[in-house]
């Protein structure tokens, strides 16, 4: 696979989707990269063991497949090179363990992916490690924040559950003056509607199971370094975690990226049509969607981000629980899942009061989270509306 074949012209991102990581010369003319399985790898002669004539000695450190999606990933998103993980949270902690160390001051976004909290408030504090959250939309306040022993600000953005944008620039700013290490999940986007290494960012980390992935049924993550300095690091934490991904995951992470840009802009068509329908909804006091012209994020999304996808999440006006479960209940196409980035529609509660603490939550309505999906966005809106019926049945 060479870089340099990727790399001869600055082509647009659909067309880096398009050719990211391929290299069919290098079997037999193939269009798509076959599925190696592989964990060992064969020489015939100590001298060959010693000498290899090729780049791969184990499957676990490296191997094709790995290989072809980190440099795809790599040059989505702009940056040096990568390391696939085998969940987008494994990418995540390998990522701060990598750079992180005992005595160290880390300072994560509020609205961070409730998961990544509670490994920064477990493992990251059991290490000696002092975590403190500053609001997602802090910007440059967050100068005020930092501390001699600050080693990492790690942003998310939009954040998890309520989709707040971070002025990246103005942290990063901030961050760079003092040689502080910045890191960004940036799942929301894919990689594909908003380039955090450009503006800065040292590492882009991302659940490849969502946008990329883009079908319900794969587990992966990514995290792409800017430079080569950052990237070693990066990778020697990943092989003293042991961290990897498997091939059949990886195949089809490099499938899902080819579709991603059409798949995510018709997402977010759809969204965009149901979250206006849900804004002047009387059952919903707010919906969370920085696509919306009402959003209070969406001068600074229009600032940085070149699209939106399909995840939203909705505050529903205070009301019994019995009237929120019948609403939740009775939907036909939004089943309650964890998860988002695929083809169908779906719903998560959320649980914001124990996952917020510079901003504490004290919304008493039920939250709620939707992906809205690639169906027709009609017959979402006529569920929905059937569900407000409902709900307005029992409060
Ligand atoms: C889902 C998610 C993750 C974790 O990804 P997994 O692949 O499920 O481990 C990380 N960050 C965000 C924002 C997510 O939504």
């Amino acid at each position: 696979m060479s870089r340099k074949k990727n790399a001869k012209h600055n082509h647009g991102k659909n067309t880096r989707l398009v050719h990211a990581g391929r290299d069919p010369d290098a079997f037999f003319g193939l269009a798509n990269l076959p599925v190696g399985r592989v964990s060992t790898i064969i020489y015939p002669s100590l001298e060959a063991y010693e000498n290899p004539n090729h780049k791969f000695r184990y499957g676990r450190v490296g191997n094709p497949m790995s290989e072809a999606f980190e440099l795809a990933m790599s040059e989505l998103e702009g940056g040096y090179n990568a390391i696939t993980a085998s969940s987008g949270l494994a990418a995540i902690t390998t990522a701060i363990l990598a750079f992180v160390k005992t005595g160290d001051h880390v300072l994560i976004c509020d609205a961070v992916y409730p998961p990544t909290r509670i490994f920064c408030d477990e493992t990251l504090k059991r290490m000696g490690v002092e975590v403190e959250y500053y609001d997602p939309l802090i910007g440059k306040g967050i100068e005020k924040l930092i501390r001699k022993n600050t080693s990492l600000i790690y942003m998310e953005s939009p954040g998890s559950g309520t989709f707040e944008v971070q002025d990246v620039p103005a942290i990063v700013a901030a961050a760079k003056k003092r040689g502080i290490l910045t890191m960004l999940d940036n799942s929301w986007s894919g990689g594909l509607i908003f380039r955090p290494i450009e503006h800065g960012v040292n590492v882009a980390v991302q659940s490849v199971t969502k946008y990329v992935g883009g079908h319900s049924d794969i587990s992966l993550g990514v995290a792409v370094a800017d430079t080569e300095k950052t990237y070693k690091i990066l990778k020697r934490g990943a092989l003293h975690l042991g961290t990897c991904a498997a091939p059949d995951e990886l195949w089809l992470a490099l499938r899902g990226l080819r579709t991603m840009a059409v798949r995510m802009k018709q997402n977010a068509q759809n969204a965009l049509k149901v979250a206006q329908w849900l804004e002047k909804r009387p059952e919903v006091a707010h919906v969370y969607y920085p696509a919306l012209k009402g959003d209070p994020n969406h001068k600074l999304w229009k600032r940085d981000f070149s699209g939106a996808n399909g995840l939203l999440s909705i505050l529903l006006k205070e009301a019994p629980k019995k009237a929120v479960s019948q609403f939740v209940n009775g939907l036909e196409l939004f089943p309650i899942g964890s998860s988002w980035g695929g083809y169908e529609s779906l719903l998560q509660p959320q649980s914001l009061e124990k996952c917020r603490s510079a901003n504490p939550w004290t919304e008493k309505g039920a939250c709620l989270r939707l992906q809205i999906g690639l169906e027709d966005p009609e017959d979402l809106i006529a569920d929905l509306e059937r569900g407000f019926e409902r709900f307005n049945k029992n409060r």
